[in-house]
């Protein structure tokens, strides 16, 4: 993306809430803590580099498990509060903060160790992916780590009719008005939100796994085919995506961001349907679904699932 049609994803960064959000998210952020100082004995003397460091956060995290040298690089405003966050913990001799666009900087030396956190939402809305293999192939030492180092993404069937209703039915009578004619277009906007796993009705199938190591930016364009075994009779309203996230180091650590487990900040996305399809225990639902870049918005997603029969299109922008 074009640094001048990207300001925008920039200065969201700028905002204290969205920092808030991402340190409060204990999930998010003591999986970062747990996999890198319960692995200091492979941190320790090594260079890395906080690629997005925000608050500067994983960058103290890195220096407190005995790197060498840790070089904090973000684009946004919010690296001048990183500046004084990491001098407030007297760590700004192990800290090097640089301001800038990764693929716009240099930094004085490859180094051994990439840390970020550029998931989005249904791992891939964001496009952060793509500035992470820049990192890996440019500023990682032959041999060096990626933390993380493998995400998968997910889909399970949610059998929430309450919620479907509230969504769809809506339209049917506004003010005494017909908006019935929203309920298709409704549905093509992918929703962010918190599904209770009570209102799971099938078994999850992984539709993407990603090597970080390994991957290139194509990775984002992918089809894949699942199957979900269902496990209740019910009504699918929607599909449900989300991703897990992998350190796989000698401690290894992982966290999902499904809906069994507590929520992040991530919550899961969901692919509502206009109708509701009924299901009984012992199907098994069969699709596929495909994932393409917007053209408009290299950091927008298109995606298009096909099952029960039909081809439904929703969009993450
Ligand atoms: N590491 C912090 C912040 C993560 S949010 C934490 O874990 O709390 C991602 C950050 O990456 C944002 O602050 C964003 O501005 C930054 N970022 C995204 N792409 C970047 C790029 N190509 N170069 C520099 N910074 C980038």
């Amino acid at each position: 993306v074009p640094l001048e049609c990207d300001e925008g994803y920039f200065s969201s960064y700028a905002h204290f809430g969205i920092h808030y959000d991402m340190l409060s998210d204990k999930i998010r952020t003591q999986s970062y803590k747990d996999a890198i100082l319960n692995n200091s004995t492979s941190i320790t003397n090594k260079t890395v580099l906080d690629l997005g460091c925000g608050t500067g956060i994983l960058s103290m995290f890195a220096a407190t498990a005995g790197a060498k040298k840790v070089y904090a690089v973000d684009q946004s405003d919010v690296i001048y509060h990183a500046i004084d966050i990491i001098r407030e913990n007297k760590l700004e001799n192990v800290i090097n903060t640089v301001k800038g666009r990764l693929e716009d900087i240099n930094l004085d030396e490859k180094v051994d160790i990439i840390v970020s956190e550029w998931m989005g939402y249904f791992l891939l809305f964001e496009g952060m992916l793509d500035s992470v293999i820049y990192a890996r192939d440019n500023c990682l030492n032959p041999g060096g780590v990626l933390l993380p180092n493998r995400c998968n993404i997910s889909l399970v069937a949610n059998g929430d009719v309450d919620t479907h209703k509230k969504l769809i039915e809506f339209w049917s009578d506004v003010y005494g008005y017909k908006m019935n004619c929203m309920k298709s277009e409704v549905v093509r906007e992918a929703s962010v939100d918190i599904v209770s796993s009570q209102h799971i009705i099938s078994e999850p199938c992984i539709v993407k796994d990603i090597d970080l190591y390994t991957c290139n930016t194509d990775i984002v364009n992918f089809i894949s085919e699942f199957k979900l075994p269902i496990t209740c009779d019910g009504f699918v309203t929607s599909l449900v995506g989300y991703f897990d996230t992998f350190f796989e180091l000698p401690q290894p650590v992982s966290f999902t961001t499904g809906p069994h487990e507590t929520p992040t900040h991530w919550k899961q996305t969901l692919f509502f349907f206009k109708d509701c399809t009924e299901v009984k225990k012992g199907d098994v639902i069969e699709g596929t679904i495909s994932c393409r870049r917007l053209k408009k918005d290299a950091r927008g997603l298109s995606v298009l699932i096909n099952i029960f029969g039909k081809s439904h299109k929703f969009i993450l922008s």
